[in-house]
């Protein structure tokens, strides 16, 4: 009323006659206030104030296309325990650091980048599919290719299962590495076969997945590896534009005497210099310093490339997505959004798909596909309940089982549910304690079953709004 200059009581008049009841502190609608300007001749321009990741969205949105150009490949070490991933990741690393930079001395970051024909290769420095699924279980997708380490002595055992089905969960493209291949009990083709009864059929075998004998310890077939590396990297024309803020997300995160918060960053997209004013997590600051991971200071970080950020003012969690945004004032209000609504979500649970809620998600059209993780006490169950799983008849919702095997359900199994909004069936088998801890924690549903057919039952029930709730 003040600004066009009309008494109060006149406008909340005109409000009633256009059936709003109103009184004078109370809010109208941006429509009505339209309506009531422009009958007094006033034109109004509207503008929307933006809070929280919509102002984030504003602030590091770019003019254009965006220029993107090629970026290295990054790559994670999966496979079975003592098959040779830790070896195999400083087999490459004293190898190939040394030749390409200055000094030639690592530092453990939590990533290391080796040059190769004067291409750039990425390597997260935390092997095994656990760390894999744990980074992308809190949203962080940073793994371009897998290379999934088999010991040509040993074969396939039941962490390199598990390893294909994170991997293929993920979406990732898979190189095989066939280590220990030194050794006189080696029997790559053993291995061959029995990797191809998981889907890997190798190039020479008329299939699409690439495998390379190598062995870690006489450090043989590395270069190898490193160009089937970037082979695949080029068939994935993989890219990112160097020339906007920073985006990347955290592999390593500590505090240190001296230092304070260190946080190793990834970065996906952009470019990240000293100075750069940023969010991760719920915390936001300036940085300080930038550390290569041979140690040394550096200005600035490009795509895929790892890189120690000094200048936190907390410890941020592994997967956290790191982003730099334009002002300070800016990047606190994101900040301060995100805990609110970290908070927020604490307390209305986790937003993740349980058998009880499917027919409300596939109704409110949020879920469109229910994928499963099945355990059972032996193999022959996990698949009669995996086969029978999938010839469910489904109109409404895909069902989808991204991994099955023997034994209790771990904190693996666990990841892997979050990391793809699954749920877990149980046949005749226990979750390990730290499993259900981790599985309330994350807010993933595990239903354990002894009959086969009531598994089926719970499931049909439960896509069609049938399912009782259970206690
Ligand atoms: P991880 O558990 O998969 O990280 O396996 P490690 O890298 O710790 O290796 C397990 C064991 O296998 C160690 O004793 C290594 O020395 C050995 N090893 C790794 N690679 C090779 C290899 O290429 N040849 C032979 N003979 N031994 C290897």
């Amino acid at each position: 009323a003040e600004l066009i200059g009309q008494r109060p009581a006149d406008i909340v008049r005109k409000l009633m006659d256009m059936g709003q009841m109103l009184t004078f502190n109370q809010p109208m609608n941006t429509e009505v206030a339209l309506m009531i300007a422009e009958e007094s001749g006033i034109r109004v321009d509207i503008s929307v104030e933006k809070a929280g990741e919509e102002l984030l969205e504003d602030l590091v949105s770019t003019e254009g296309e965006g220029r993107p150009e090629p970026r290295p490949p990054v790559v994670t070490i999966m496979g079975h325990v003592d098959h040779g991933k830790t070896s195999l990741l400083d087999a490459i690393r004293e190898t190939k650091v040394a030749e390409g930079e200055a000094g030639g001395i690592t530092q453990h970051i939590g990533a290391y980048t080796v040059t190769v024909r004067g291409k750039q290769v990425t390597f997260l420095d935390t092997p095994g599919h656990e760390a894999f699924t744990a980074m992308r279980a809190r949203g962080a997708k940073v793994t371009d290719i897998v290379i999934l380490v088999v010991a040509a002595d040993d074969g396939v055992m039941p962490q390199t299962i598990e390893a294909i089905h994170h991997a293929k969960a993920a979406g990732v493209p898979l190189i095989v590495a066939m280590n220990k291949i030194d050794k006189p009990t080696a029997n790559p083709d053993r291995v061959r076969n029995a990797l191809s009864e998981h889907g890997l059929i190798s190039e020479a075998w008329g299939g699409d997945t690439i495998m390379v004998e190598v062995s870690a310890k006489q450090k043989t077939g590395l270069d190898q590896l490193l160009e089937m590396i970037l082979l695949q990297a080029e068939i994935l024309e993989l890219k990112a534009d160097p020339h906007v803020l920073a985006k990347g997300a955290v592999v390593e995160a500590k505090l240190e005497r001296g230092r304070g918060p260190v946080a190793t960053v990834l970065i996906q997209s952009g470019t990240l210099h000293v100075g750069d004013v940023f969010v991760v997590g719920s915390f936001s600051g300036k940085v300080r310093a930038l550390i290569s991971h041979t140690g040394v200071k550096v200005e600035k970080a490009g795509p895929s490339i790892p890189v120690e950020v000094i200048g936190l003012p907390g410890v941020p969690s592994a997967g956290d997505v790191f982003q730099a945004v334009k002002d300070e004032r800016a990047a606190r209000e994101i900040a301060e959004d995100r805990a609110r609504k970290q908070r927020a979500a604490e307390l209305a649970g986790s937003g993740k798909v349980s058998l009880t809620d499917l027919f409300a998600k596939i109704q409110e059209g949020s879920v469109k596909e229910l994928a499963l993780v099945i355990k059972a006490d032996v193999q022959g169950s996990s698949e009669a309940l995996a086969a029978a799983i999938e010839k469910l008849p489904t109109e409404l919702v895909k069902l989808r089982v991204i991994h099955n095997g023997v034994g209790g359900v771990t904190e693996s199994d666990v990841l892997l549910a979050a990391a793809s909004n699954a749920i877990i069936i149980g046949f005749n088998i226990r979750p390990e304690t730290k499993a259900s801890a981790l599985a309330e924690k994350e807010g993933v549903d595990v239903r354990l079953y002894t009959i086969i057919y009531e598994a089926l039952a719970d499931i049909k029930a439960a896509m069609e709004g049938l399912l009782e709730p259970t206690l």
